[in-house]
């Protein structure tokens, strides 16, 4: 028998048991016995789609269609999942895991999938209790608490510039509740946009959904809240004072560390960036060394930029995935022996997307600011222009821009704010050419295809190629 622990419900810890699942016969005719698998997860569901979160509270659908799998029906698979369930210990040499309850589980493999925590303002840390109709979005018990406080709202507040804080926004403008966003300078979506792309993004939203920005260095100061304990307004301050906004439902955005607690009290090494160090096998270090039994992934660990070379966070579902897929791999080897099943992980680009209302937003590698802080000079190319021929019906604006190396001239990154479809596409292509090294010549000399109802004979982004050539 071989016992594989997940600590962890989320999109890493559910996609490295559907991959251990999938493999089942494999890891047990290797194991020469059972393979048992047990996952701990603190909220009640079983697979749920937490990137989905966001349009069910714009009434796209309901929370509940997100609940891909049911907890019972990986029961009926003979997974012991466990719901309502909280690791409180961890023991790397006992090879053992407390629970809340004082029960304690013997494992084989460990994978440590813990996720993210949101980050709160100092005032709202101390207010979050007492204060109601504040919340943070980072499950589906958040989603539905806030979906419950949407109703009736006047006027929300979102803290928070990125991705979640904005689709946040455009569902509160949705249902007609006046919105404000505090975030920082100088634009929207800071980790994946130049401020001139964020820009295009925020003229549009404010044109659109009448959402107020509030993008300088200000923090939330207080939360007051009426008789009955409901936030009636946030009074934010700066270094031009304060100011008081209405807002009767309260997001906060702003960002989320990893959750590691768990992980560091056995010792296990966290990194700069705050996530677990893994190898590239995603085996977490202890004492120095690699552990060969223990593995993690997702949100709570960190991964080595593929431009910079830095550890950073990544905490994308796209990067949980395939990290998944390396540790069911490295699992199966570990069991059979075999060399040629191991795989790595390799340096992340985040290739990210977002539909933000209707503008659909993606990026991929870094940003100018990005580069900026890391000593990288650029050359930087932008461009405008429509998805098919201009005469044909249904053409929509792309912005575009690309990011090369000044010396080798190769593609570094490149970002796009579109209406029209196929962002996603054109985000994993992009991918592939910064991960193959593609030059801007190279961009602009590639044959792409064309029909004029389609697609235009010359793409936006050989312009953006163009352009970054001559700056
Ligand atoms: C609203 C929202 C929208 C998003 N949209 C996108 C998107 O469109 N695209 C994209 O790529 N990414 C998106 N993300 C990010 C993406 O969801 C995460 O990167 C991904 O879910 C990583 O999941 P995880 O399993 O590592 O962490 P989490 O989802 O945080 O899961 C952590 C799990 O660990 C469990 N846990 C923690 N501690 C313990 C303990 N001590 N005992 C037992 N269980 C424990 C928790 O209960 C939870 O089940 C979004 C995130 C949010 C919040």
């Amino acid at each position: 028998m071989v016992h594989v622990l997940i600590i962890g419900g989320g999109i890493a810890g559910i996609h490295v048991l559907q991959d251990l699942l999938s493999r089942r016969k494999e890891i047990e005719n290797a194991a020469g016995g059972k393979l048992e698998i047990t996952l701990l997860k603190k909220e009640r569901s079983g697979w749920l789609s937490t990137c989905g979160l966001p349009f069910a509270l714009q009434d796209i659908y309901e929370i509940e269609t997100t609940e891909i799998t049911k907890a019972e029906e990986f029961v009926e698979q003979g997974v012991d999942f466990r719901t309502q369930t909280e690791a409180v210990e961890l023991n790397t040499d006992k090879k053992s895991v407390r629970l809340l309850s004082g029960e304690v589980l013997k494992y084989d493999f460990l994978v440590i999938a813990t996720g993210r925590t949101p980050v709160l303002p100092k005032a709202v840390e101390d207010a979050m209790n007492n204060v109601k109709r504040v919340h943070t979005f980072n499950n589906e018990e958040d989603a539905e608490q806030i979906y419950a406080s949407m109703k009736n709202a006047k006027n929300g507040f979102v803290r928070g510039r990125g991705i979640i804080a904005l689709q946040t926004a455009v569902a509160f403008a949705k249902r007609g509740i006046k919105t404000t966003v505090l975030g920082g300078p100088p634009s929207l979506l800071p980790s994946m946009l130049d401020a001139d792309m964020g820009d295009i993004l925020k003229e549009y939203l404010e044109q659109n959904y009448d959402i107020r920005f509030i993008l300088e260095r200000k923090e939330i100061k207080a939360l007051n809240a009426d008789d009955e304990g409901n936030v009636r307004s946030v009074l934010i301050e700066g270094a031009d004072g304060e100011e008081e906004i209405p807002a009767d439902v309260v997001v906060i955005a702003r960002g989320s560390r990893p959750n590691t607690e768990l992980a560091r009290s056995a010792g296990i090494e966290t990194g700069e960036s705050g996530g677990i160090i893994t190898d590239k096998a995603m085996h977490v270090r202890k004492k120095g060394k690699f552990l060969r039994d223990v593995f993690a992934l997702g949100d709570c660990v960190e991964v080595v930029d593929a431009i910079t070379h830095k550890r950073r966070l990544a905490q994308l579902a796209s990067a949980a995935l395939v990290q998944a897929g390396v540790i069911a791999d490295n699992i199966v080897s570990e069991i059979s022996g075999e060399a040629r099943a191991y795989s790595t992980y390799e340096p992340c680009t985040s290739p990210t997307i977002a539909a933000i209302g209707g503008m659909l937003v993606g990026s991929v590698g870094i940003t100018s600011e990005e580069a900026r802080r890391n000593g990288i000079k650029v050359l930087a190319g932008r461009a405008q222009k429509v998805s098919k021929a201009r005469y044909f019906p249904g053409a929509e604006k792309i912005n575009a821009k690309l990011l090369f190396d000044a010396h080798s001239e190769r593609l570094l990154g490149a970002q796009i704010v579109s209406s029209a479809e196929g962002v996603a596409e054109r985000i994993n292509e992009l991918n592939l050419a910064i991960k193959f090294g593609m030059t801007a010549k190279e961009i602009c000399m590639n044959e792409r295809c064309y029909d004029p109802s389609l697609a235009l004979l010359k793409d936006v982004f050989v312009d953006a190629a163009e352009n970054a050539l001559k700056a």
